[in-house]
């Protein structure tokens, strides 16, 4: 007999194309849409920040789940339940966003003000939404087998279905995903009154004396994963992957299940968002037309033979910006055209401007969020710097890949388990690595690249490795699903 569908609720607190900042989002769109597609009830929830725009993505209310009081420490704030969905040509998922004003409607950013750069108070925003999550299976009277929760803004929820609703949410076994073990959710002690749990709990929820979402999401799940099986060793190992506490995360069982990516959106046969589409026999014309509507996009010169290096990235030392900055002056000096796409630290951000200011044929960068002009450089970029300090998976060197756009990556995380170098005499590999966070290395890998890009039958060799790489869920979504079952089947 086959296995019956399992029921998923699927909790991030950001998902595509509702709110992104980055890769979580895109995750939290691409697994929920493949599991869908392996025949589950999934359903994701999210909270609704100030700059969704309900119309745009047709949320509506649901009568069952209007102003419902939740407790944030002594003030109670009503939750709204509201419903839509996300599609694309083969598959549909529910999905369900909690609305609130003073928590998220009010506020434009996702974790902290566009403007300043500062955090919102978000121990209990996510206090908040974790207590939205809860209360809406109560309502709904719908205990998924699954509660699948992602990143530390999730941390609490197996807390409260095992300590507050245990009678409840008997049957539903829990999943956490660290996202960036880095980004751990770590707020005062005196946070904790805020959760409104039991005191009895608090050690389970304290890391170092601090609230720490993240160990309170590891200590309550059934099986905890993190994005790549390299970056799994990291953060038991690693100083910088694992946000400084190694220690902490050696205290749990955890697997490494590589991300895949959505095999719809970032595809150049369907990527609706770039005009010119084009596949592995196509990808010379392809690349050609889409690199012309780049550079005149970013205002480059057309030169026909130099290549454009490209990055999209969170501004900030982990993407290995800094690095980046320190190598620019030398690389203007080699033929070459350098796009960066970026939103983060104002202070990378002004001296990027500055430097293409001073190199406007050679550099040009755009400061903001622009998921179109993402595309758009995946498409139309020669190779892809991606020079990061850690990185636990990464999503835009499997993009560059599938458009034939060449990475150039640092030795860490995901990008280990993801890109090899080329090697010409045995036309394997499908980018170029290297090993340390050093200017030398980064240049030295580039000007490796750049000396094959010289050599078209190479490059070419070199492009369809990349696109014939398979980075789609198929095989992850599996394993996750076997997580699901093995955990369901331990009652
Ligand atoms: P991370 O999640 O650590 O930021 P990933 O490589 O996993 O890094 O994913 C980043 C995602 O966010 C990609 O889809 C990338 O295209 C997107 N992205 C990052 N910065 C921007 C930006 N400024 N504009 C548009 N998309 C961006």
């Amino acid at each position: 007999m086959p296995d019956r569908p399992l029921s998923i609720l699927f909790v991030s607190s950001e998902v595509y194309p509702f709110a992104k900042t980055g890769g979580l989002a895109d995750v939290s769109h691409a697994l929920p849409m493949a599991l869908r597609e392996l025949g589950h009830d999934v359903r994701v929830m999210l909270p609704k920040y100030g700059n969704v725009s309900e119309r745009r993505n047709r949320i509506h209310e649901i009568n069952r789940l209007k102003e419902v009081p939740i407790a944030v420490g002594d003030t109670v704030e009503p939750a709204t339940i509201k419903s839509s969905s996300m599609q694309n040509p083969r598959t549909k998922v529910q999905a369900y966003v909690t609305t609130n004003f003073t928590y998220f409607d009010s506020k434009k950013g996702l974790y902290a003000d566009p403007v300043t750069g500062e955090p919102y108070n978000n121990d209990e925003r996510f206090i908040f939404f974790d207590r939205s999550v809860v209360t809406t299976c109560l309502l709904l009277g719908w205990f998924p087998d699954i509660i699948h929760c992602n990143a530390w803004q999730t941390g609490l929820i197996g807390a409260y279905i095992r300590t507050m609703h245990a009678k409840e949410f008997a049957r539903t076994r829990l999943v956490f995903t660290i996202h960036n073990a880095a980004d751990q959710g770590i707020f005062p002690a005196s946070s904790l009154e805020k959760t409104g749990l039991p005191k009895e709990v608090y050690p389970r929820l304290t890391h170092a004396k601090q609230l720490n979402f993240t160990k309170a999401g590891m200590e309550f799940a059934d099986a905890i994963t993190t994005v790549s099986p390299t970056y799994a060793k990291e953060i038991t190992r690693d100083k910088i992957a694992s946000g400084g506490t190694p220690a902490l995360f050696r205290g749990y069982q955890i697997e490494g299940i590589l991300n895949g990516i959505d095999t719809y959106y970032w595809n150049p046969k369907t990527d609706p968002l770039i005009e010119h589409r084009y596949d592995a026999e196509s990808w010379k014309d392809g690349k050609a037309l889409n690199k012309k509507a780049l550079r005149d996009r970013m205002k480059l010169p057309h030169e026909e033979k130099v290549p454009v290096l490209a990055t999209i990235a969170r501004l900030g030392e982990a993407k290995g910006i800094p690095l980046l900055i320190e190598i620019l002056p030398e690389l203007l000096r080699e033929s070459v055209q350098i796009v960066v796409l970026g939103e983060g630290d104002p202070s990378l951000a002004t001296t990027l401007q500055k430097l293409a200011a001073k190199h406007p044929k050679k550099l040009a960068v755009f400061m903001g969020f622009d998921d179109e002009l993402a595309h758009l450089i995946e498409a139309g970029a020669d190779m892809y710097l991606m020079p990061s300090l850690f990185e636990p998976c990464g999503l835009n060197q499997m993009y560059s890949m599938v458009y034939g756009t060449v990475p150039i990556v640092r030795a860490t995380g995901g990008l280990i388990d993801t890109v090899t170098e080329f090697d010409p005499d045995a036309r394997k590999g499908t980018g170029f690595v290297f090993r340390d966070y050093t200017a030398d290395d980064f240049l030295a890998a580039i000007k490796r690249a750049l000396a094959l890009y010289k050599k078209p039958t190479y490059w070419a060799t070199l492009v369809q490795n990349c696109m014939s790489q398979d980075f789609s869920w198929s095989k992850s979504a599996r394993r996750y699903e076997e997580i699901y079952r093995d955990i369901l089947a331990r009652r």
